[in-house]
């Protein structure tokens, strides 16, 4: 290159580093997201540039951008960056357990419980009455036998690996014996086919998707069943003609075969879920009460603490699991094992409808949700934001209850694109997550919690001045 080629090139043109620092934008891009990470994005912004400039073919540019440029570059980079981050935000949705949302908020106690194990050192292995090594969760589990009426229990990772536990260590190489109705798939990537694959059990499929009888379940037992297993179909709903056999009839048949029978409830339900106008969800006590040998059930469902899976039912085999390899693979942690004794303790008090987030938002009366409703559409007027109130309904969802609602009060916003609308409140500081019904962007109480009440109407009223 020559020197006039040099001289004309326009990366040469091109701000330094320092120089973007030191400008205003600059300064401020540092008070908000620290000198490391906007350094950082400087540098990419100006690489990228540099990249553009030299590509040399038709479509390059021919001049340097400006610095205004480059620095919002750098800036939409930062915030992008700030918007993945792990972060509070306000559930105007409605449904109660979200999975995508992180399913549901703990209790007050539960919170605490957490700090405490995060904090500092606990007796998590350790017997304070003998000063000697301890099991990890016999609180837990001791609470879990009591408010299901199982002889033993064990606390997991998840429900998810609970149930992979419970294959595993009753029914590796052997064949397990399930419903084609019950071949179901929960979100998240947990398929029971692909569940039982991974575990080393072989998958005996009986019946058909709509209709199994006992009959095909005692075909289908040889020497080879090591396991009867029923998954309860806990996100969709099976209406028409149907029939599958009761938890109570499947253990029978199990045990008159020397068999152990499992049952994967899913939300663990420790109330009934009948009381607040919803159908009825089968609930671990009635599948210990109907015979089952072992009980699998999520922590962040239904029951309302945090992520965790229970495992109930007969002390020989809960021993079994246990002892199983696998068992320290999906062992639960300190958190959640102390955020998960909070939360039954609830159970165990009588309070668990006072106290557990999960079933005040369902016990809240629909003249509370109302005057909520209305309250917020008063203040967004005030803000100048056009707001009016509707009855609707509010969804249980995650996994439990599948379609089953609650009535609710809405406040519909009136705006010309629900979609940029949407868009902006995620985009607020905390960001809401709305939802969109007829067309409109519509707030559901249910599910905001005490305190976001004024950050959720500032946002609104944000979000709706900047479309
Ligand atoms: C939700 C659910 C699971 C998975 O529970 P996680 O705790 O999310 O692992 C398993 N089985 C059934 C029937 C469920 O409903």
């Amino acid at each position: 290159m020559s020197n006039a080629d040099t001289e004309r090139d326009p990366r040469r043109q091109l701000p330094a580093v320092s120089r973007l620092l030191d400008s205003e934008a600059g300064r401020a891009l540092i008070a908000q997201h620290g000198r490391t990470r906007t350094v950082a994005a400087i540098q990419h912004a100006l690489d990228d540039a540099r990249a553009a400039l030299g590509a040399g073919d038709a479509g390059a540019p021919v001049a340097a951008p400006g610095e205004g440029a480059l620095l919002a570059q750098a800036e939409a980079a930062l915030e992008a960056e700030a918007r993945r981050a792990l972060q509070a935000v306000i559930n105007a949705t409605g449904v109660v357990i979200h999975t995508n949302l992180g399913r549901v908020p703990l209790s007050e106690a539960a919170q605490e419980a957490v700090r405490m194990a995060a904090h500092g050192y606990t007796n998590l292995e350790y017997r304070l009455d003998a000063g000697e090594r301890g099991g990890r969760g016999q609180y837990v589990e001791a609470m879990l036998c009591a408010l299901t009426g199982a002889e033993a229990a064990l606390v997991v990772n998840n429900a998810a690996s609970a149930v992979l536990l419970a294959l595993t260590a009753l029914a590796e190489g052997g064949d397990v014996v399930i419903s084609r109705g019950q071949l179901i798939e929960i979100g998240g990537g947990f398929r029971v086919p692909e569940v039982m694959a991974q575990s080393g059990a072989r998958l005996v499929e009986v019946g058909t998707t709509n209709r199994t009888r006992l009959s095909d379940y005692e075909a289908a037992i040889t020497e080879a069943t090591r396991l009867v297993f029923a998954a309860h179909h806990s996100n969709f709903r099976i209406i028409g003609f149907y029939e599958e056999p009761h938890v109570g009839e499947l253990a029978a048949l199990a045990h008159a075969h020397g068999l152990p029978m499992l049952h994967d409830v899913g939300s663990g339900a420790l109330l009934d879920t009948a009381a607040y106008g919803l159908a009825h969800e089968p609930t671990p006590v009635e599948s210990v009460a109907a015979g089952a040998d072992l009980v699998t059930f999520s922590g962040d469902k239904l029951l309302g603490g945090p992520q965790a899976g229970c495992i109930v039912g007969r002390a020989d085999l809960v021993a079994l699991l246990r002892r199983h390899a696998l068992a320290r693979a999906v062992r639960i942690d300190k958190y959640c094992m102390a955020g998960l004794g909070a939360t039954l303790r609830h159970y165990i008090d009588g309070e668990a409808e006072a106290e557990v987030p999960v079933w005040r938002m369902m016990a809240r009366p629909l003249a509370a949700l109302k005057a909520t409703a209305r309250r917020w559409a008063r203040a967004l007027a005030a803000r100048g934001v056009a707001a009016s109130v509707k009855p609707g309904l509010s969804k249980v969802g995650g996994g439990s209850l599948p379609e089953e609602t609650l009535p609710t009060f809405l406040v519909i916003l009136d705006c010309e694109s629900p979609d940029r609308l949407m868009g902006r409140l995620r985009r607020e500081t905390p960001p809401v997550v709305a939802r969109v019904e007829d067309d409109h962007v519509v707030l559901d109480p249910r599910t905001v919690l005490d305190g976001q009440e004024d950050a959720l109407l500032h946002a609104v009223a944000r979000a709706v001045e900047a479309l």
